[in-house]
């Protein structure tokens, strides 16, 4: 038998999540029956989703939601070895059964020498969103000129390096000179610390005078107003997050977009990357293997101790993370 730890959502989230809006619970697990399997969480993923799906998804005394790399250390279920890791989406705990449904198996390919938190980053959902809406949504070209925010993050970290692949120009924003360095140091063409410029709309323009053929927005609010007005005609905007709205407790008005959608004729269109989950495996080799040749470089930002799981995900929302944040048990 095996006591789990979990955390739950003690009261739902006003304005920025605190450490008092979650509770860390202890679950006797029970013995295993035949099919089933027993999982130990190695890392789990905390991601700027958490903070508004749990209000549309959770209620109060939930665990939280999110997903992890776990390790098999029990299994009455010949399909599942003991040793071998998968991705689950089972929320924050240490330990769980499975019948296996719903759990997915790292690449087969996956070297040794590769951390596997990275199929929660990289060659993970994160990687998958920069992926797929930069292919399906900004539907890049070489000689494009692509601009993305949050771009020391895990889906902007990737979303530049991709783009720099598909023979673009981009442009990337985050919010400290050390993301700044990190980016210029990975290949960005320009970068600016959007906290620190003394106007938004004079450095997106120093950063590309003939304007932008794709924006990748991470963020929404404010920072989309400006950008909007800098993209070219028929420019091309992926929608992909507004971690700027988040945890606003009034929903923020205009400006609106409707006259830069008109007069430059626009794109515009949200997705979420659960869309293309037919084509996972083939993201995730493309991922992989350019990670592998040094085309796509990582980093992470692991966080020790799965009791600090509320203060990993508090500090990603507020900016401490470079790359992707991750929490190791
Ligand atoms: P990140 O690793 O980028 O972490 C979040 C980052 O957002 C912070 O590090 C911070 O960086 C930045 N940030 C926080 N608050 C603000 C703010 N008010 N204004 C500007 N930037 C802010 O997270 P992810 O890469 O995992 O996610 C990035 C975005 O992509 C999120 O909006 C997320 O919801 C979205 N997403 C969408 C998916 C989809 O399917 N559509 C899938 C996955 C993610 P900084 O220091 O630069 O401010």
């Amino acid at each position: 038998m095996a006591t789990a730890k979990a955390w739950v959502l003690k009261k739902h989230f006003e304005g920025f999540p605190k450490p008092s809006d979650f509770d860390l619970k202890k679950i006797e697990l029970p013995k295993l029956k035949d099919g089933e399997i027993l999982l130990e969480s190695v890392f789990l993923s905390v991601d700027p989703y958490m903070r508004p799906y749990s209000k549309r998804d959770m209620k109060e005394g939930d665990i939280m939601i999110g997903t992890q790399v776990a390790r098999i250390t029990e299994s009455k279920n010949p399909a599942f070895v003991v040793g071998s890791f998968v991705i689950a989406n089972v929320g924050w705990r240490t330990h769980f059964i499975s019948s296996g449904k719903g759990l997915r198996a790292l690449p087969s390919t996956w070297p040794e020498s590769l951390p596997r938190s990275l199929a929660l980053g990289t060659v993970g959902m994160p990687g998958l969103t920069a992926y797929f809406g930069l292919l399906e949504v900004c539907k890049i070209k070489p000689g494009d000129t692509v601009l993305v925010n949050a771009a020391a993050g895990a889906v902007g970290s990737v979303v530049g390096q991709l783009a720099k692949i598909g023979g673009c120009k981009v442009v990337g924003c985050a919010g400290s000179d050390q993301k700044v360095a990190y980016l210029k140091n990975i290949g960005f063409d320009e970068v600016f610390n959007y906290k620190t410029v003394p106007s938004l709309e004079e450095a997106l323009h120093k950063a590309s005078p003939d304007g932008y053929d794709c924006f990748f927005d991470n963020v929404g609010g404010e920072f989309a107003s400006v950008a909007i007005h800098q993209m070219k005609k028929y420019g091309r905007i992926a929608v992909c997050g507004a971690i700027s709205l988040y945890n606003d407790l009034v929903p923020q008005k205009g400006p609106y977009i409707q006259y830069p959608m008109i007069f430059k004729e626009l794109q515009m269109e949200g997705f979420i990357v659960h869309r293309w989950i037919n084509r996972w495996e083939e993201g995730q080799q493309a991922l992989l293997k350019w990670v592998l040749e040094g085309k796509i470089k990582y980093h992470e930002q692991i966080t020790e101790g799965f009791d600090n799981m509320p203060a990993a995900f508090i500090g990603m929302l507020k900016g401490e993370n470079l790359g992707k944040a991750i929490v190791k048990v």
